[in-house]
């Protein structure tokens, strides 16, 4: 399975003006082979990715200094106008309005460089090859030891070029982290793109191959009830589980909205504005990292801490997020964002699933419409108002929270549309002897 992870260096200003030289010659190729291609249409002809990489030597004969850029970068760019072009025609195919062909690359673009399979190498601090092409094994330098790095320690990335001026296009990374993230489980390192970001940052995306094991069914299943104050789960053994969602993110919220709001009040394009702008990009920025971490180590939480091999989601695509509090006009509001941001809880459970994944676990996804309006005894359904956190059954006289019901009703469903009545008498059983009502039907419909 690939990944990718998005890592920041710090070129030096010669660096970074190399980076500009070499990223101007793909810039350049791109503009010269879209103008290629678009002559081409304009005759009625086509001219193919093939035919322009075959193109290539004789355009690196004319014009030298397309030979500073790797070779397999030159190829990257010819590679990309191609997906762009295929992504243009597959929307026009689908009549979507929105297809716009590929458009040229103004002077200040800095292109993405794309070294796939080669043209980079990692080393430690002893110089020692980490990585450096697909064929290598990332982790084998470190066999059974672990290495100890500290927040401080770097590991160092390095990419080939054939700028006369022989500048060496080396960069430290924290080694804990890439090791952590990558060298730690990784088999392979695929590629890396060299890009920069709107507040003007340079970053490197380093993509890589984690082995996945193979799914091994236990008969176990962790059912999950995804919200955005918490997480609440329930596993085939009836145990109950509640995970609080911190966001840290939000910790950071006023002082950028106090940004925002200057510079809204600010003159556009002047001075303080790209200053406030920038300053706005990189809190914006930090507060996603940070999200991102604290979501990472959870969903990895949840994966460690279940024998689950099946665990069960609702389809997020039609859910309502919960607030808090009935009439609090700030929790509304946030309510609010956390329904539009339903991309929070999404890549929530994106990575959810790919932990899952990497340890031989599986994710399954199923209908969740009102998993948190029926009753996870008896099936009686009832409004629930978002506000309203306790599930008061006026049925059977089941009372309990309402994530609680719902993580149960998404397991119980899961079980029935499966028929797997062993795993569901097993499930219900269980749950019974935390003193639950479940299965059982005590009272009769009031009125
Ligand atoms: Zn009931």
């Amino acid at each position: 399975m690939y990944q990718t992870l998005p890592v920041r260096i710090i070129p030096t200003s010669q660096q970074e003006e190399l980076l500009w030289i070499l990223s101007e010659k793909c810039r350049l190729l791109y503009n010269f082979a879209l103008a290629e291609r678009k002559d081409a249409y304009s005759n009625g002809m086509k001219i193919s990715y093939i035919k322009q990489q075959n193109d290539l030597p004789n355009t690196k004969k004319q014009y030298p200094e397309y030979k500073w850029v790797y070779s397999k970068v030159l190829q990257s760019v010819l590679k990309r106008l191609d997906a762009n072009y295929k992504s243009f025609f597959s929307l026009k195919r689908n009549c979507d309005e929105n297809a716009r062909p590929p458009k040229y690359r103004g002077v200040d673009y800095f292109f993405t460089m794309t070294y796939n399979q080669s043209g980079f190498e990692i080393t430690d601090s002893k110089s020692n090859k980490i990585a450096y092409n697909s064929t290598d094994t990332t982790n084998y330098l470190y066999g059974a030891d672990k290495p100890e790095y500290t927040e401080d320690d770097e590991v160092f990335i390095s990419f080939s070029h054939n700028h006369p001026s022989g500048l060496e296009l080396k960069f430290g990374l924290p080694a804990k982290i890439l090791y952590d993230r990558i060298l730690r489980v990784a088999d392979e390192i695929a590629q890396v793109g060299i890009y920069q970001k709107k507040d003007g940052g340079y970053y490197l995306s380093i993509t890589y191959n984690v082995p996945c094991l193979d799914f091994k069914h236990n008969d176990k299943y962790l059912a999950m009830d995804i919200g955005v104050n918490k997480h609440t789960m329930v596993d085939s053994d009836g145990n109950l589980r509640e995970m609080i969602n911190k966001r840290p993110d939000k910790y950071r919220e006023p002082k950028i909205q106090q940004i925002q709001s200057r510079l809204d009040h600010c003159k556009r394009y002047s001075k303080k504005w790209y200053r406030l702008k920038r300053n706005l990009n990189r809190m914006k920025q930090k507060s996603s990292n940070q999200l991102k971490d604290f979501q990472h180590k959870k969903t990895r939480n949840i994966v460690d801490n279940t024998d689950a091999s099946v665990i069960i989601i609702g389809d997020l695509s039609a859910k309502q997020m919960a607030s808090s509090k009935k009439g609090d006009k700030k929790s509304d509001k946030s309510t609010h964002r956390g329904t539009h941001n339903s991309g929070y809880i999404g890549r929530f459970a994106q990575f959810l699933a790919y932990k899952s994944l990497r340890v031989g676990k599986r994710i399954i996804e199923i209908d969740e419409s009102y998993t948190s309006q029926d009753c996870c005894n008896c099936g009686y359904r009832q409004k629930m108002p978002l506000y309203e956190r306790n599930y008061n059954c006026p049925y059977c006289r089941q009372s309990m929270d309402r994530d609680k019901n719902s993580a149960i009703v998404i397991m119980e469903r899961y079980l029935r549309q499966n028929a797997l009545w062993t795993g569901y008498q097993h499930f219900t059983d269980n749950l019974r002897q935390t003193g639950l009502l479940i299965g059982m039907i005590t009272q009769s419909l009031p009125g």
